[in-house]
């Protein structure tokens, strides 16, 4: 899911929304639209595509940079840097093999953890940045399109409900919000290390599991795990583990109901509720694999949100652990040309960089970055 073809992107709700304003956001979607996306998403306020359409759109993608003179080269992991005189002249590929270049576009995702350490061995610059961790609610759909319309979506023309919730906890001034809401999908097991469990969420273009879900999550940063660039990555690690330990060390994903979770009395089980992780979830205590500033905070905003959502905080609704993967939990420094500051010739871009938080944000930072590095660097015909 974090990995391959596509990036985190193939496999996701593909919501393509961004707070992000840009002119060449539209030159981006008319791209998509090229590549198999429906029209549709060049004028609807929140367009979508889903999984199905994405993956073969950047399957037709590939095909096109081929067409062009370009490489695609699949199982190719970058695991070194070659650096002389604080400049990039070449990359080391699966350990074994060496590419030169005095220009490297780095776009590795906001998951690739030992290329994180690797890029911060070879000094290429980064610092701890804040992030939110939390965990996955699924609803019935048919909950949050009567909340939301009413009326049955369809009678409307409209597809399945979104919503979007925010809380500003008082006691510990952080906030809790609802992250990447996911209508008609499905939770989906998005670990990348063995040993440990995250969820995130996906859906097809029709969006129609009958399942809403999405992350409510709270923030965090490096006052709650440190300042070392890498430690918010030991900080997921942490609770990811612990997820993992709980679920019963074989992938399962630990999850409660939030009757449970609020400690109310004979609160239904998550037997007895709607969940679509795979291959299975556990009942367990999610406050065991969280912090307690973030348990905490969630505890106050169920019930906050159970007032704007009718049926939100239902005792009987499952919730999953855990929403670590939000964003990328460190920043790479990059001057106003985009370069490295400590590694000339090195672009690091888009999530994984941290100058970017979903698909849109994400093309935009790759497509800047490449168009100035065309200008500067390329040959005179
Ligand atoms: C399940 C899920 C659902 C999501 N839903 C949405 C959504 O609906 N809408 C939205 O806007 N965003 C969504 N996102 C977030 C979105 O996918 C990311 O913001 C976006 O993909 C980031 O793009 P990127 O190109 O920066 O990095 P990525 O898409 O993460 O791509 C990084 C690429 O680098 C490769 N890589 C990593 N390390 C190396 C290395 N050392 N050498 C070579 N290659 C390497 C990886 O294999 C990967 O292909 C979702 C994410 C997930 C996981």
């Amino acid at each position: 899911v974090q990995f391959g073809e596509g990036g985190a992107g193939t496999f996701s709700d593909g919501k393509l929304t961004t707070r992000v304003t840009h002119p060449r956001l539209h030159e981006i979607s008319k791209y998509f639209v090229e590549f198999g996306a429906p029209e549709e998403i060049l004028y609807k306020h929140k367009p979508h595509v889903g999984t199905d359409k994405l993956r073969t759109m950047v399957k037709a993608m590939r095909e096109r940079i081929i067409e062009w003179g370009g490489e695609v080269r699949f199982g190719a992991k970058i695991t070194d840097l070659f650096i002389e005189n604080d400049h990039i002249v070449g990359v080391e590929v699966n350990g074994n093999e060496r590419i030169d270049t005095t220009v490297v576009l780095s776009g590795v995702g906001h998951s690739a953890r030992d290329t994180y350490e690797m890029l911060h061995k070879r000094n290429v610059e980064m610092t701890a940045k804040p992030f939110a961790i939390g965990v996955r609610i699924e609803h019935d759909q048919a909950v949050i399109d009567e909340s939301q319309y009413g009326v049955e979506p369809s009678s409307l023309g409209l597809g399945a409900a979104e919503y979007s919730l925010v809380y500003h906890d008082k006691e510990t001034g952080r906030t809790a919000y609802s992250f990447c809401m996911c209508p008609g999908g499905q939770v989906v097991a998005s670990a990348s290390e063995n040993g440990g469990v995250v969820v995130n969420g996906m859906s097809l273009y029709a969006r129609d599991s009958g399942v809403a879900n999405s992350a409510i999550v709270v923030n965090v940063g490096p006052e709650d795990f440190g300042n070392h660039p890498l430690d918010g990555v030991a900080f997921q690690r942490e609770w990811e583990r612990k997820a993992y330990e709980l679920g019963g060390s074989n992938f399962h994903a630990p999850a409660q109901t939030v009757g449970q979770f609020l400690g109310l009395s004979q609160a239904p089980s998550v037997q007895d509720s709607t969940y679509s992780y795979e291959p299975g979830v556990v009942n367990c205590d999610l406050h065991d694999c969280l912090p307690p500033f973030v348990t905490s905070v969630l505890e106050r905003a169920l019930p906050y949100w159970g007032r704007r959502i009718h049926g939100f905080d239902d005792p009987a609704v499952c919730m999953t652990g855990v929403e670590t993967r939000t964003s990328a939990p460190l920043r790479m420094g990059r001057n106003e040309d985009r370069v490295s500051p400590t590694v000339g010739g090195f672009y690091p871009m888009g999530e994984g960089a941290g100058y970017a938080g979903g698909i849109m944000s994400a093309a935009l930072d790759g497509a800047e970055t490449a168009i100035l590095c065309m200008a500067k660097y390329a040959k005179p015909n």
